[in-house]
């Protein structure tokens, strides 16, 4: 019998989940919003009739589901498949979302952060394919990221590895959500951004707008976007020091910005924070995943 995967990617605010061949090829996709008033309980509501719907497709197609692998919007302890919280849903403390699943559907579950998944993703079947080091950095509202070294995915000892968002970069920086001043995800995050273009232009602005105002000649805009990439190559040059990584993937909202804007300075900033044999022979490149990031991280996770 044909032996099939179950990626579901569980975000704050949407559950996409994709029924997929064992090496990955989409077969289906269904997506569910899920409303944060509902907290965990709607969210897992949805998570169950996604992954039903996609076992009967599977079994109408004379397949079964081997594996299923989420990616969840949040900390999550890997090694008991435990969700710890989510930052926006309520109810998700020390969820153990593997066991419910797992008795639930009668199938073997992987259960990991989304940072990771979509690490796993660009790795298996994006920008990162073939390349055995890389670091990847997704810079949307938050900075999230996530480290394969020689071939494997780093978790470290809590499945913190790769929280590059929460390097420090300026000690006397803005507060992170974290609650520490200057993480690089207070500084160089799309929110990050819209709130030094804010405090430069004197109204309020978001990332995106900084960008279209630099481009269209603002100085006060392009000193900020010069300030964040600056950042930016700082919290990229203190991985590179301690990875040594052949690519570095830039994925998420940023990576939807001019080339010229964003990844071109920023190639050229790196070399600035890190020995320079380290990055002779570095790419940084967007990620190539685009809006089946979270899914098909989760169906790599699948595949792990
Ligand atoms: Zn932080």
């Amino acid at each position: 019998m044909e032996q099939l995967l179950i990626g579901l990617d569980v975000g704050n605010t949407n559950i996409t989940g994709a029924l997929a061949s064992e090496d990955g090829a989409l077969i289906a996709k269904l997506h569910r919003a899920t409303d944060r008033a509902g907290g965990s309980e709607a969210g897992l509501q949805r998570i169950t009739e996604i992954t039903g719907a996609l076992m009967t497709q599977a079994a109408e197609s004379g397949a079964h589901v081997g594996r299923i692998g989420v990616g969840f919007g949040g900390p999550v302890d890997f090694e008991r498949g435990v969700v710890l919280l989510s930052h926006q849903t309520p109810g998700w403390e020390n969820k153990p979302l593997r066991a419910q699943l797992e008795n639930q559907f009668r199938t073997p579950v992987v259960v990991d952060n989304d940072a990771n998944a979509g690490t796993l993703g660009e790795w298996r079947f994006g920008a990162g394919r073939g390349v055995n080091d890389l670091l990847y950095v997704n810079i949307g509202t938050g900075i999230g990221g996530g480290v394969i070294a020689n071939g494997r995915l780093v978790r470290g000892a809590q499945n913190l590895a790769g929280e590059i968002g929460h390097i420090i970069v300026r000690r006397d920086g803005p507060v992170c959500t974290c609650g520490k001043p200057g993480c690089l995800e207070a500084c160089a995050s799309g929110s990050g951004i819209g709130r030094r273009g804010s405090e430069a232009l004197g109204r309020k602005v978001n990332g995106k707008e900084v960008f279209a105002l630099a481009a269209s000649g603002d100085a006060a805009a392009q000193r900020v976007l010069d300030g964040v990439i600056e950042d930016l190559a700082h919290g990229l040059g203190v991985a590179i020091g301690l990875l040594n990584p052949a690519l570095i993937i830039i994925g998420g909202g940023l990576s939807e910005a001019p080339e010229s804007q964003f990844l071109e300075p920023l190639r050229r900033a790196v070399p600035r924070y890190c020995l320079a044999e380290a990055a002779v022979k570095l790419r940084v490149e967007p990620a190539q995943l685009r809006y089946d990031a979270g899914v098909m991280g989760a169906v790599a996770l699948a595949m792990t």
